[in-house]
């Protein structure tokens, strides 16, 4: 096999293909090389020489030592230099390079092969000894601290010491005897912490530096960073072992970094940071500061340094023709790595740059109008989870900010508000047109007007799928969760904060993308839909097959999605219509009836509200489809628990207490989400059923009569697990279909099909198609009935079924591949057997999730339907999907 690759002089055995085999820098480096750049020749020992390692206890492969004599010997060629050489030394880099950029792995080892001879013909063959010097104590301490795992503090101990003695600041301050005196101390230092003398003899030092490299793949801190970006194990890292090229050899050296486009705005321009007459790792460490690259930067940054462009014009010139060689070449922004020596520069590692979302999104559109790349590549460059960044008002990152508290950074953006401890509260002074933060220590189902009404939501317990995070992040709220460093005392209505006591009213600020919770009011940026965002979303969606709806039910969540850019409502959840205002009395006047003439009074009561929503949603989705579920939540949902709301209802229906309390045990269930609900209740209450129908086939005529264009309305049985309930509801709404139009006069379409929700509708999807006109994947419940896993209480198991491995991701947030998902699959295939034309989509929270939306495309749905906020997410992914 071959075990090491080199590259050097315009030529290089890999390239930037081989990133499997090389790693990421060795790859690029090689990619350079071979590109004619200049890079300081060296070699590559493969990630399969890290995997022969371990496979073996640690040791090499036998002819790895003579293929590393070999490269070294054609490196010394290339610079006419020798490794150990008592005339002209080489030395060398040895940097660690995985497939993945990957913190945690062993830092870079700089002027390897340095000892107290070698640094002697350095000094020599370099004419200056205080660059000698320098590089050798700089040896010293990386390897020690690398390598050999002396605390680095010491180094810095020895080292301050020995400035503060001389009168000195810089390092730069230091001469050449200076540093002799403490190179001196550094030896003794290591002999004391190792129990050995610093090794003197290159090729140990070599062995040393790859094994450490090798070694570091299985550190704790790789380990971890691995487990939590899904690395295997089996990749390996490489081992670069380049030339040194030197940036520390006095005033026309020099080293730094740069970006070829700006990677926070995304902004067209040559970002980055040098140092004159320094080596690497000064620019990151803060030693001294570092110069901008360019003379605007410069003077924009105010610096009184010199910029590179100005200091040094030709290597400047230089530097720029590369980075935009670099950059389309590679048809992306690159973060590159550079040094100058004596007037010569040198490339030492390219990369794409990390970005933020705004960058990310301004960069591909910029490139894909510049001809770079294609449209459809630039729609595949941004990350549709950060898209999310990029939707709410966020923080002036130039703003002060008084935090007082932080939480779970549970659903992004940014909101300003006063505090309110109830929903009552919330929606009093929403109304009024006050922003208001909801504060409470968790909260439950009956909170949806009030988390409706707030601008954020901020909770002292729950983690980030407790109920507060879930609901938020599906209407786009932002929320902190969890915050536990304050004390809310819901009686007095006032959080005790460790700077203070806040009431109500006081004004707060959360920032949901971070967690903080903030004293006071923050300037806030608005988010930008328009200009780049709209063309990448043209883009997208020119490439999309799947249509993207919403989970909507009020109009304001209606008007939302449809601004971005939903094309129907895919889940309209007709009891959120139901907690509104007065019309929960109506509702619990229904539910505690004893008979038929009781609840439809009540009903009655509510076909004029039901009505009356659907018109209005039917005029904000002008034409576009709407899928309406029939009631579903167990009844419990709905009961009154305080006195007053068991007074309320009893003046409401004129009984008496008692009775009533009486009621309300008879349907207490042990079970609810099992229980009583779903299309068991329509086949209870017919009638309710019937209500439901009569007021979405009389809102559509209606809706018709006004904006002209006639809806199709899909009515949506939920809990569906045989055939013969869609067929006893379905003969229901029929015939109240019926009824409307010989009562209206008017004709209109209208589909009836089921949620798929449970294992067994999934497995009698061909039976239940024969009735269904559309299958509406309801992966919630699908999850929660396929796993036997209650989402409300999932929380805390499945975090230690994460942490153990059991599973790796929650099934709640991405949907399980190969269990729900082929129930999933299974019932498609039936359900189009048996009906080609059936309409399928999916409605559950994946629906507006990355991965799962990929599998849904993959399965061939027609569409995915998700929260308003989330749509142009979806529409981004459903568009990588199919690309
Ligand atoms: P990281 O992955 O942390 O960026 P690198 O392997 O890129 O680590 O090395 C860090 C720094 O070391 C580089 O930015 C560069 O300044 C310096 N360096 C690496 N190789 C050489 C070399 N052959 N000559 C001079 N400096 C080098
Ligand atoms: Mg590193
Ligand atoms: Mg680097």
């Amino acid at each position: 096999a071959k075990w090491v690759y080199g590259f050097g002089d315009g030529k290089a055995e890999g390239s930037a293909s081989d990133r499997n085999l090389l790693g990421g820098k060795g790859a690029n480096l090689a990619e350079m090389c071979g590109l004619g750049l200049p890079v300081p020749p060296g070699f590559t020992i493969t990630t399969e020489v890290c995997k022969w390692f371990y496979d073996h206890g640690k040791a090499y492969p036998e002819t790895l030592e003579a293929d590393v004599d070999a490269a070294l010997a054609s490196v010394g060629r290339s610079v006419g230099r020798e490794f150990g050489g008592q005339e002209k030394p080489l030395l060398l880099s040895v940097r660690s390079g995985a497939r993945a950029s990957m913190p945690g792995m062993m830092d870079t080892v700089l002027n390897l092969g340095l000892n107290d001879e070698t640094v002697i013909a350095l000094a020599k063959d370099a004419g200056d000894e205080r660059f000698a010097y320098d590089s050798y104590r700089r040896f010293i301490q990386m390897y020690s601290s690398v390598v050999l795992d002396v605390d680095h503090e010491h180094f810095e101990e020895i080292l301050e010491d020995a400035k503060a003695t001389l009168g000195y600041e810089l390092d730069t301050d230091m001469t050449a005897a200076d540093w002799q005196g403490v190179i001196t101390r550094f030896k003794a230092l290591v002999e004391q912490e190792t129990g050995a003398p610093f090794p003197q003899e290159p090729s140990d030092q070599l062995w040393g530096a790859i094994g450490a490299v090798f070694s570091s793949w299985m550190n704790a801190r790789a380990i971890t960073y691995r487990q939590l970006h899904n690395i295997p194990a089996a990749w390996g890292t490489a081992v670069n072992v380049q030339a040194m090229v030197f940036g520390n050899l006095g005033n026309t050296s020099a080293t730094g970094v740069a970006f070829t486009r700006n990677p926070s705005t995304g902004e067209k321009r040559l970002y980055g940071e040098f140092l004159v007459n320094a080596q690497g790792e000064d620019v990151v460490a803060g030693i001294r500061t570092p110069q901008d690259l360019t003379e605007q930067a410069r003077i924009e940054s105010g610096s009184d340094k010199p910029s590179l462009e100005k200091l040094m014009p030709d290597t400047f010139r230089e530097f720029t023709s590369i980075c935009d060689r670099l950059e389309a070449h590679y048809r992306d922004m690159q973060d590159v790595e550079f040094t100058v020596e004596s007037g010569k520069l040198w490339m030492l590692q390219t990369r794409s740059g990390k970005r933020t979302a705004k960058a990310a999104l301004k960069i591909a559109v910029d490139m894909a109008a510049e001809g770079v790349i294609t449209p459809n590549e630039a729609v595949c460059r941004v990350d549709p989870a950060s898209l999310d960044q990029l939707l709410h008002p966020t923080i002036d990152p130039g703003s002060t900010r008084d935090v007082i508290a932080k939480g779970l950074p549970a659903s992004p953006g940014a909101a300003t508000g006063e505090i309110v401890f109830t929903s009552e509260d919330a929606v009093a002074k929403a109304k009024e047109g006050r922003p208001v933060i909801l504060v409470r220590i968790e909260t439950s189902p009956e909170d949806i007007h009030g988390m409706h009404a707030s601008e954020g939501i901020l909770t002292t317990r729950g983690g980030m799928t407790s109920h507060a995070a879930v609901v938020a992040r599906g209407m786009g709220t932002p929320c902190v969760s969890g915050a536990g460093g304050i004390r809310v005392d819901m009686k007095a209505e006032t959080i005790q904060t460790p700077s203070g006591l806040l009431k109500k009213g006081d004004v707060i600020t959360l920032d949901g993308s971070t967690g903080q919770v903030i004293r006071g009011k923050v300037t806030m940026l608005q988010p930008e839909l328009s200009g780049d965002f709209g063309k990448l979303m043209e883009w997208a969606d020119a490439a999309r097959r799947m249509k993207v709806r919403t989970n909507a039910e009020t109009p304001a969540d209606a008007k939302a999605a449809r601004s971005f850019g939903a094309e129907g409502i895919g889940l309209c959840r007709t009891e959120h219509m139901f907690f509104e205002g007065k019309r929960i009395v109506a509702m619990r006047e229904m539910i505690l009836a004893d008979n038929e003439a009781g609840r439809r009074e009540a009903l009655a009561k509510l076909l004029p509200m039901q009505r009356s929503d659907f018109v209005e949603l039917f005029d904000i989705m002008a034409g576009l489809p709407v899928t309406i579920r029939l009631l579903d939540p167990p009844l419990h949902e709905f009961l009154p628990k305080t006195d007053e709301e068991i007074a309320e209802v009893c003046e409401a229906m004129g009984v008496a207490e008692d009775l009533l309390r009486e009621r309300v045990e008879a349907l207490h269930e042990f079970n609810p989400m099992l229980g009583h609900r779903g299309c068991r209740l329509a086949i209870s209450y017919p009638e309710i059923a019937e209500m439901q129908a009569r007021a979405i086939f009389e809102a559509a005529v209606e809706a018709a009569g006004k904006a002209g264009e006639m809806v199709v309305p899909e009515v949506m049985v939920p809990l569906v697990g045989l055939k013969s309930e869609l067929d006893f509801v379905k003969a229901r709404i029929d015939a109240v279909a019926e009824e409307v139009m010989a009562e209206t006069g008017a004709r209109f379409d209208y589909l009836v099909g089921t949620m798929i929700e449970l294992p067994r509708a999934a497995i009698r999807a061909g039976s239940i198609a024969e009735t269904a006109e559309f299958f509406s994947f309801g992966t919630n419940d699908l999850t929660q009935t396929t796993f036997g896993i209650s989402r409300d209480d999932a929380a805390t198991f499945l975090q230690t079924y994460q942490q153990k491995g059991i599973i790796e991701q929650d099934p709640f947030v991405s949907i399980d591949i190969d269990g729900v998902g082929a129930l999933v699959e299974i019932a498609s295939k039936a359900g189009r057997d048996r009906r080609p034309d059936i309409k399928l989509g999916i409605c559950g929270e994946h629906g507006g999730d990355p991965s799962s939306i990929t599998f849904c495309e993959e399965t061939g749905l027609d569409y995915v339907s998700c929260s308003p906020f989330r749509v142009p997410i979806a529409r981004l992914a459903a568009a990588q999907a199919s690309i």
